[in-house]
Formats: structure tokens, C-alpha cells, sequence
């Protein structure tokens, strides 16, 4: 009777684990990687209209190569980011 109670609990404990490992830790990574996404996409928005990518100062009409706010290089809109 005992070993039967251990072995039903060892079981649930086997279902959890695998649960864990098929279910919640796919659904992290594409969480993750979604939030990256949007991570770059409002990167690159703020490039295309112009401002810090850093700060979000806006640096339309300003010619140097660095933001006079925060002190960061401009970025280009030339410049791919892996998105990993
Ligand atoms: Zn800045």
C-alpha cells in the first residue's frame, strides 16, 4: 500500500517535470524571442524618425556623430541587428 502511495507520487512528480519541460520553457522562449522583436522594431523607429536610439532626443537637424544629450553614437539606418 505504501509503495503504491510512493510510486503514484513519483509519477505525478515525472508528469510535472516533463510538463515543466514541454509546456512552460517553449512558451519562455517564444516570449523571450517576441519581446525582442518588438525590442528591435522600436529600435528601428526611433532611427527612422530620427531620434536617440539611446535617449530619444531628437536629433533631426543636428549633424554630429553623436547624440548631444546622452553622448551615443548615431546609429545608422544602414546597420543590421541580429535578432537572436
Ligand atoms: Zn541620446
Amino acid at each position: 500500500m505504501l509503495t503504491r502511495h510512493v510510486s503514484q507520487r513519483t509519477q505525478m512528480w515525472v508528469m510535472a517535470i516533463f510538463g515543466i519541460l514541454f509546456c512552460v520553457l517553449p512558451l519562455l522562449i517564444v516570449i523571450r524571442k517576441y519581446r525582442r522583436i518588438q525590442e528591435q522594431q522600436n529600435t528601428n523607429m526611433k532611427k527612422v524618425a530620427g531620434f536617440c536610439v539611446a535617449c530619444g532626443y531628437n536629433l533631426r537637424g543636428i549633424t554630429s556623430a553623436r547624440c548631444p544629450e546622452c553622448g551615443a553614437v548615431r546609429a545608422s539606418l544602414n546597420e543590421n541587428h541580429d535578432i537572436a
